[in-house]
Formats: structure tokens, sequence, C-alpha cells
């Protein structure tokens, strides 16, 4: 369907990833954390907001929700149980929602915190994955109340999606998280020309996202665990108790928590 995906900008940082029918002017926010963006791109395009979606509690993605059904009273809120907020549909792993009749699957991916889900919508045979703070370009979110174990297996499952997937993260951190990739490989000249181009986007206020998993694959350190280099990387700032992708994944995670 012809379904458009647009980033509308929150706080400092965060993207509310907006999915707009063209046909019908309806559209899907996920993650509000604030109201008054969403309303005012709303009523600038003239659009209908039919649902609400929530990857996990933290206030920064949910602190919109209850004032944006005030203003769409028709409006839908889908969320795990845990979201703390007051939802229509409760969702958990297994869970089907739909987008216009686009399949929708809703995955557990925890780590950053202990309920946070991804929504994997197929359009026409090509998944976005709408990932939250689990996976952000070239990084991840950092362990709140999940475990460093959940974080690694949800990195697991996300790279089970097929190379051209679209990742959007809720966050515009590529460039930090770039310059952090490159402490740890500062010879991987993908990972030099994505923060090129990332700090010139971001410089102009252009969103860096989405990006496609393949891309990931080759810029995001923490899918890149069994990489002679990663592990080389990592060594020259800690000691390793050994080399298993789990042990590499959790030091990245601390270096950067440091970094
Ligand atoms: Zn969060």
């Amino acid at each position: 369907m012809d379904m458009h995906i647009h980033p509308i900008k929150a706080f400092n940082d965060n993207y509310i990833w907006t999915l707009i029918n063209k046909n019908n002017k309806q559209a899907i926010v996920i993650d509000p954390g604030q109201s008054a963006p969403v309303a005012e791109y709303m009523q600038e395009h003239g659009l209908e907001l039919i649902s609400i979606w929530t990857t996990h509690h933290h206030f920064d993605h949910t602190g919109g929700v209850m004032e944006l059904q005030e203003y769409f009273p028709m409006s839908h809120i889908v969320a795990h149980s845990e979201h703390g907020v007051e939802e229509d549909q409760t969702i958990k792993d297994g869970s089907t929602v739909s987008a216009w009749g686009c399949s929708t699957q809703v995955w557990d991916i925890p780590g950053h915190t202990g309920s946070h889900i991804a929504y994997v919508l197929d359009n026409e045979g090509r998944k976005h994955c709408f990932c939250g703070d689990t996976l952000f370009s070239g990084g991840c979110g950092r362990v709140f109340t999940g475990t460093i174990e959940q974080l690694f297996g949800s990195f697991k499952r996300i790279n089970e999606l097929p190379a051209d997937t679209l990742l959007y993260p809720a966050h515009e951190y590529t460039a930090n998280n770039l310059r952090f990739a490159l402490t740890i490989e500062p010879d991987n000249v993908v990972i030099q020309q994505a923060l090129a181009q990332a700090e010139e986007q971001t410089a102009q206020g252009v969103c860096t996202l989405p990006v496609t998993l393949e891309h990931e694959r080759a810029v995001n350190v923490f899918l890149r665990v069994k990489e002679p280099s990663v592990i080389a990387g990592v060594q020259a700032k800690m000691a390793l108790k050994d080399e298993e992708p789990l042990t590499v994944f959790a030091a990245l995670r601390e270096l950067k928590d440091n970094f």
C-alpha cells in the first residue's frame, strides 16, 4: 500500500515515527513522548490519528499518549501491559497489529527494558522494523531494567531479519555511535564514511534514519562481535575473559557507557 513513514521530532533527539496512509489521510504514531509535535503535524497535513503504538514504558516514548487520545478520541492505543499506558489492545510477543491491512508482527526485544517490543511491519514484501531504544544506528540502547543477555538475544533476533529490512530507531544518536565505533575499529572505511555522512546530515538537521539491516551489519559494532577487528579493538581497551560473542557485546556496552 501507498504508505509514507515520517519522523516527527520530539525533545532533543527523539523521533516519533509516523505511518501515513496517503489514500485516506489516516496516521499511526509510534512512541509519542510528546503530544504537541504530533498534534501540530496532524493539523498541518490534514491527518486523522487512528492509532498509537508504544515500544517501551520510558516517558520520552509514552509521555504524549494520553493527551493525544484526548485530541483524537477515536484513536486506538496499542501497548504491552507493562508500558504504563491505558492500552486498548494489549500486545506481547507473537501478537499481530494491523496498519490498514499491512500485517505487523510484535516481537519481544528486551534488554533496554524488560518489556521492550518491536513492531515488524511488512509492506509489499519489504520489512520495516520499529525498534525503539534497542538498536540505534551504529549502536544499541543502554541496559536499564533488562539484562545484557536479553539485549544480546534481541540483537541476534533483529539480525535474523532480511538484509533489506529498514530499521527505525527512536533517537538520533547515529553520529555519536559511529564516533564510538571508530574507537573500536579505527581503520574501518565504511564506518568512517558513514560517520562523515551522518555528521553532515546532523549538521543540516536531516534525519539519518531509517537504515537497512545490511548497513548496520557493516557499521554497528554490536552486530559485529564476531569480527576479529572488533574483538581486537575491545581487547586493546579491556581484558576479556574469552572471545565469546556475548562477552564482546557486554564489553562494548560497558565501554560505550563510559564513552
Ligand atoms: Zn528508553
